[in-house]
């Protein structure tokens, strides 16, 4: 049966530790405000703070409507179904697009009552009107053609072709391992082992720009697979990263060095937060005046909880 607790079981994430170095104010809002906010009998505001969590972006969205598609895509190839034309592809996307537009604009009703199930683009929350600046529709038009054209042409999408040299690992999985007690989510996009050159591969794709985080995202990978697969050297995974916007990808060959400050960055991240809590064992966290504010207001712009921070600006 399913258990209603008052706070969430505490886990670790890579992104959990960026929103804490980022605004702990969001950090608060993210893994504890927001908690049961899904439930019909929850209080106003963890309803509230819920809804806001779930909103996202246009560039997030596009992300995310194409890793749903290259994980169908790939499902189809590993499952001997024909594999739909670059065309279709573009199509797919763009409907996706197109009808969380719609949800946000003329559907906002539906998204209040069920935000999980329906899109509310920041973009027209924020703005409160029906249109998207003309230079981030341009900018997504842009990334549609190229991200769809450059799977399809890209080194990982080859080796799926190729799969009876490939032994696949379930992809796209909500996969977490456990340190110091501490569940640690990693999602992988793709995994498999290249047969011929006895190597474990791990695909991230990535449809925006690199950042200086993705190595530790990268070594978290790398330590997920190494202890899930005894596998006896880090040397044995090789970490690709298919930059689908431009159309090239990078190898990473990690070092054991990255997996120790991976794992030094887990446990002084995970003190910090254990910092914010009245109850360890409960995960109850302090009261929220001691999760302050961060400062930049180019980051707030950015934020889906300005209406909780900044009520008079927003209403
Ligand atoms: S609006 Fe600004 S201060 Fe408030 S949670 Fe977001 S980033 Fe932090």
């Amino acid at each position: 049966m399913f258990e209603v607790k008052p706070y969430p079981e505490f886990s670790w994430s890579l992104s959990r530790h960026k929103t804490m170095l980022t605004c702990l104010r969001k950090y608060a809002y993210d893994y504890y405000l927001s908690h049961n906010g899904w439930l019909s009998h929850a209080d106003s505001l963890a309803k509230q703070t819920y809804r806001l969590k779930k909103i996202t972006n246009l560039e997030m969205h596009f992300g995310s409507v194409v890793h749903d598609l290259i994980y169908q895509i790939i499902q189809n190839v590993l499952s001997d179904h024909d594999i739909p034309s670059e065309e279709a592809v573009v199509d797919e996307i763009r409907h996706h697009l197109n009808r969380g537009f719609i949800e946000s604009t003329r559907k906002e009703h539906l998204w209040q009552h069920r935000p999980k199930h329906y899109t509310m683009l920041h973009e027209i929350y924020y703005s409160q009107t029906s249109t998207l600046p003309e230079s981030k529709i341009k900018k997504i038009q842009e990334r549609l053609s190229s991200a769809v054209k450059n799977f399809y042409a890209s080194q990982s999408f080859a080796d799926v072709l190729n799969k009876e040299h490939m032994k696949f690992i379930d992809s796209e999985s909500f996969r977490f391992m456990k340190t110091d007690g501490v569940k640690i989510f990693v999602v992988m996009d793709l995994v498999y082992k290249d047969l011929q050159k006895d190597k474990w591969v791990i695909v991230d794709w990535k449809t925006g720009k690199s950042s200086d985080e993705d190595r530790n995202q990268l070594a978290l990978y790398a330590l997920y697979l190494k202890q899930k697969y005894d596998i006896p050297s880090i040397d044995d995974i090789v970490i690709r990263n298919e930059y689908l916007l431009e159309g090239n990808h990078i190898e990473y060959q990690l070092k054991e060095q990255d997996l120790i400050n991976v794992q030094h960055l887990f446990q002084s991240s995970m003190e910090q937060m254990k910092a914010y809590l009245e109850d360890q064992k409960q995960n109850r966290p302090l009261p929220i005046e001691h999760f302050p504010m961060q400062e930049d207001p180019r980051i707030c712009a950015r934020c889906n909880y300005q209406e909780l921070c900044f009520p008079s600006q927003t209403t």
